[in-house]
């Protein structure tokens, strides 16, 4: 079975989704790997999906990768004595440490890091971002601050703060006990919210130790400035749009997504824009035209995944939201406009063994039209390299492990098969004109191009190239 694009798609799972029939139903259409948010989700019903996805795996023979979403530090204001509060432009307001119920002029925040961290001038946005505050005054214990923009504000309402850096960890208590229980159970990728800097994700790299790949969702101003950084430690990047345009004037957000993919693109990790791509597919059957062409726009960039998130969680439509998605990046990555876009962002290759060989494996693959672009990869890096190179032929890639295969299910352009290490060279040969022969990448008397690390299981050895002709033996079975 293989997918006719190379984009993938991310579908997060919720109550429209979380049946063995539904979530089959979605991997049909098009998903490529599942999104679990431990925002909403409860470490038992966690672990039901997982299985669930698993036995799906198991049916359909392909690897499914699973990502699980932290929920991360949200900062919240406390409650009201009377009902919501109408904040009025001009008017002070203050917040405090009391925790007694707030009025129209104080209410708590019970974040005690943001009052040593913040200055005045810093802004304070609430309720995703409706009101609009900038602080005038710090003393101990006390915010105060003027509104710039009013509206009511209600217990328990979000708080994000553009300007300050806040001294305190990406992962919260829930965070560490939700992470633990996801890698316990056995999860591909883990997704942070709320990253600030690098350290936030070698701290959470600390906990993984390698049992999952982290993901640093950038969704902070203060992550975007830190981007290299963040990029030399995460493993893959999350253009998580919704909270970037709350913390972000909206209009930045498309120049940024951009600048993350291609940065993304040029570090050789995968890169996932997220967040209202086809949002009123939440409630009708068929997106607008602006939603298709944000779709469009993500695919023409080269991003490794596009995602739905209420889409296929909550709406009334997952199946044809991804279904959607899946016609929307057959169609783009049909058009010659595609290749020169995405061709034209291509980066040279950095002086390593791996990436010359891709960088080569792609040139002959494109000057003898060949086939495939096959690579034997244990760790996924070898995989990761040629991913980098944007080739035109489809990438297979076979691993000895069934973990590395789910990981790089999210990865552009990859189709993944497990398979029992090969012998030595000739048989790793063999097996891989089979094996794209078996998952119709190449037909008898077509030619492929096979890349490798000897010797075999050496993780980022890549040193070897074949060029091979699939013989009439290759149908047999392996
Ligand atoms: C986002 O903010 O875009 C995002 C993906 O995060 P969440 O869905 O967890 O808010």
């Amino acid at each position: 079975m293989r997918r006719q694009r190379r984009t993938k798609i991310v579908a997060t799972l919720g109550p429209a989704s979380s049946d063995r029939a539904a979530i089959a139903a979605l991997f049909r259409a098009g998903a490529d790997v599942f999104r679990i948010n431990m925002s909403h989700t409860s470490h038992d019903s966690m672990r039901t999906l997982v299985s669930t996805i698993r036995a799906i795996e198991l049916e359909v023979e392909r690897p499914i990768g699973i990502l699980v979403d932290l929920q991360g530090p949200k900062l919240r204001v406390g409650r009201f004595a009377s009902g919501p509060v109408t904040l009025s432009k001009g008017a002070t307001f203050t917040f405090d440490e009391d925790p007694a119920p707030g009025n129209t002029a104080r209410v708590q925040l019970p974040h005690p890091e943001i009052f040593s961290a913040i200055e005045p001038g810093h802004s304070l946005l609430l309720d995703d971002g409706k009101l609009r505050l900038t602080t005038t005054a710090v003393t101990p214990g006390k915010i105060v601050t003027q509104v710039n923009v009013g509206g009511n504000l209600s217990d328990r309402k979000g708080v994000s703060l553009p300007d300050t850096t806040i001294p305190f960890s990406a992962l919260t208590p829930k965070d560490r006990s939700d992470l633990e229980a996801a890698l316990d159970a056995g999860i591909d990728w883990v997704a942070l919210s709320f990253i600030q800097r690098p350290e936030d994700i070698a701290e959470a790299k600390k906990i993984t130790r390698g049992r999952a790949a982290v993901m640093a969702k950038i969704e902070k101003p203060q992550a975007v400035n830190r981007l290299a950084e963040i990029l030399e430690i995460a493993d893959a990047l999350m253009v998580a749009r919704g909270d970037l345009g709350v913390e972000m004037p909206l209009e930045r957000v498309p120049g940024i997504q951009k600048f993350m993919t291609r940065t993304a693109r040029r570090a050789g990790k995968p890169v996932v824009v997220a967040t209202q791509m086809l949002e009123s597919m939440i409630n009708s059957p068929v997106p607008t035209r602006a939603e298709v062409s944000d779709v469009a726009t993500a695919i023409f960039e080269g991003a490794d995944a596009v995602m739905l998130s209420a889409e296929s969680a909550a709406g009334k439509f997952p199946v044809e939201a991804v279904a959607t998605m899946n016609r929307i990046a057959e169609e783009v990555e049909r058009d010659s406009i595609h290749q020169t876009i995405v061709q034209a962002q291509r980066t040279d290759p950095e002086p390593t063994g791996a990436d010359a060989i891709a960088a080569a494996a792609r040139q002959i693959s494109e000057t003898l039209e060949l086939s495939a672009l096959i690579c034997w990869t244990t760790s996924g890096s070898t995989a990761l390299r040629v991913a980098r190179e944007r080739p035109r032929a489809p990438i297979v890639a076979i691993s000895p492990i069934l973990a590395t295969a789910r990981r790089l299910s999210l990865i552009w352009g990859v189709h993944c098969v497990v398979a029992e290490d090969a012998h030595d060279q000739d048989d790793m040969v063999e097996r891989a004109c089979r094996l794209a022969f078996k998952d119709n990448f190449a037909r008898a008397g077509q030619r492929v191009i096979v890349v490798a690390g000897l010797p075999l299981g050496t993780p980022g050895a890549t040193n070897m190239l074949r060029i091979a002709f699939v013989g009439a033996e290759a149908g047999r079975t392996l």
